[in-house]
């Protein structure tokens, strides 16, 4: 009785209280006692080591194709020569005794619709878990291999149908599922906490309006015809961090919104997450479950173009990686705990309209693409846009699928999927409709369809609106389907008091 008035005064006192060091003391001092459900739902306020925990496991299996292998990232073909750093699946698993769902984040350029139905079905028969709750995505690495389509509509990207990317291909979802399975095995309570970094000076939308009244697309250092960025950046880190029985750090879930394209050159590398992960291991230890995930980024990348710094290489992705960790270390005080385990995941198709163009393009495509295996390519331009003609007339009903998927723990943390290269603002207006305290985008998950720009980009032309096989409006759509399921599953996970009144 005398600890339950304390537990209740101490509970009216931090209700009141602003003050994150009284927060901080009062939930140490509740750890020395006996949990208490009255408390529950006020230690959404800061962390302590002594919370309560939920299920999480952890899990890894390397991806790095054994023999040379026509690599991703560029229109041409290169074949890997070495391994600077290994590519990695890499899955966390939470398990609420009811649910369990699976993050999984690949180091490669994409996941396409057959890696993804492969792993989920894999992982659905050995472990039980829904496809539905199982988040493949990808970092963009284009320092990976190429990706074979077995389902290819159309033709062949320099390398990524030849017999050494099948293979690869062939072996990859039973690797990727290895990661999850991993994950599984390795469930334990542990507790979690979350928190968001900023980073403002590392990330560059790289659209600008130009003088000439065009809106350019990565301009080049120090144009003097560019007067300013047409797109914003996002400038949060958010992280979940997971924590031991003792308080030790084993895991950290990172993601933020940048191209993955610094390192370049023929040997296999994860890029940038690669640099973030040692920088972190620094910190946490050898033995850290570090997984990254790449935010929406379509128009977003970490050329500066007011320095005329050559921005390349494996010191440019230590660069950004550390600069990347010193923003999560410098949020790591004010993480919030998590006491709320209870999941939810969904997923919904929704169908995109085909970008239109004039029929007589048609023609030129076809005889565009004819020329991709000769020694002089047609210029950039028109391969992209010969690409795209040649792929969205392939969709015979003039429509493409997307999936979008929510995974959401408790009311504070939610994980939402889109299946392409997502321009910034569509991420970032999810995440502002959002009713849970954290919203990470994960972007070319569960299959790409290629650039997502935005309504008013396409009005504004150049690359990605060129590239795009999804018409104006899609990115939108997208945005809608996400933030009703964010409010969705918000809505259908009532307050621990709400949830008293009605039991
Ligand atoms: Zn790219």
């Amino acid at each position: 009785m005398m600890l339950r008035s304390f537990v209740l005064l101490q509970s009216a006192f931090l209700r009141q209280s602003v003050c994150r060091l009284q927060a901080l003391v009062f939930v140490a001092l509740c750890g020395l006692l006996t949990w208490d459900e009255s408390i529950s739902a006020i230690v959404g306020s800061a962390y302590a080591a002594e919370e309560p925990g939920c299920l999480v496991g952890f899990g890894k299996s390397e991806i790095t194709p054994l023999l040379p292998t026509p690599m991703a990232g560029y229109y041409g073909i290169r074949y890997s020569t070495a391994t600077h750093d290994p590519l990695w699946a890499k899955a966390t698993v939470f398990d609420d005794g009811k649910t369990k769902v699976a993050l999984v984040v690949v180091d490669l350029i994409a996941t396409t619709p057959w890696m993804v139905s492969e792993t989920r079905r894999i992982v659905e028969e050995n472990l039980g878990i829904p496809g539905s709750h199982v988040m493949i995505s990808a970092t963009h690495s284009h320092t990976g291999p190429m990706l074979y389509e077995p389902e290819e509509r159309v033709v062949g990207r320099f390398g990524n149908q030849t017999q050494e990317a099948k293979d690869f291909m062939l072996k990859l979802p039973d690797a990727i599922a290895k990661s999850v399975q991993q994950a599984v095995e390795n469930l334990r309570i542990r507790s979690i906490s979350f928190g968001t970094g900023e980073e403002t000076r590392l990330a560059f939308n790289r659209r600008f309006f130009m003088k000439d009244g065009t809106v350019g697309w990565n301009p080049g250092k120090l144009n003097p015809g560019i007067v300013r960025e047409a797109g914003p950046t996002d400038d949060q880190l958010p992280f979940i961090a997971i924590h031991e029985e003792q308080g030790a750090v084993s895991g950290v879930l990172s993601s933020f919104a940048i191209h993955l394209d610094t390192v370049g050159g023929t040997q296999w590398s994860a890029d940038m997450p690669y640099t973030l992960q040692e920088s972190l291991r620094g910190v946490f230890g050898p033995d850290g479950h570090l997984q990254y995930a790449t935010g929406a980024c379509g128009d977003v990348n970490h050329i500066n173009v007011r320095t005329a710094e050559r921005q390349g290489g494996h010191q440019e992705a230590a660069r950004i990686g550390t600069r990347l960790s010193g923003a999560l270390l410098r949020a790591w005080d004010s993480r919030r705990g998590v006491s709320d385990c209870r999941l939810a995941a969904e997923h919904r198709i929704i169908r995109l309209p085909v970008q239109p163009h004039a029929p007589e393009r048609s023609e030129w495509a076809k005889k565009t693409l004819q020329k991709m295996g000769e020694p002089n390519l047609p210029p950039f331009m028109e391969m992209v846009e010969a690409y795209r003609i040649a792929d969205v007339e392939s969709r015979s009903d003039g429509f493409i699928e997307a999936e979008v998927q929510v995974i959401s723990l408790g009311r504070d943390i939610a994980w939402v999927a889109l299946p392409g290269e997502i321009f910034v603002q569509l991420g970032i207006a999810i995440k502002d409709a959002s009713p849970f305290q954290q919203t990470s985008i994960h972007e070319l998950a569960n299959g790409s369809i290629g650039y997502v720009p935005t309504r008013q980009a396409y009005s504004q032309g150049n690359y990605e609106v060129i590239s795009a096989r999804c018409a104006e409006g899609s990115g939108e759509m997208l945005v809608d389907a996400a933030v009703s399921m964010l409010r969705k599953q918000f809505n259908d996970k009532p307050q621990a008091s709400e949830k008293g009144k009605q039991e």
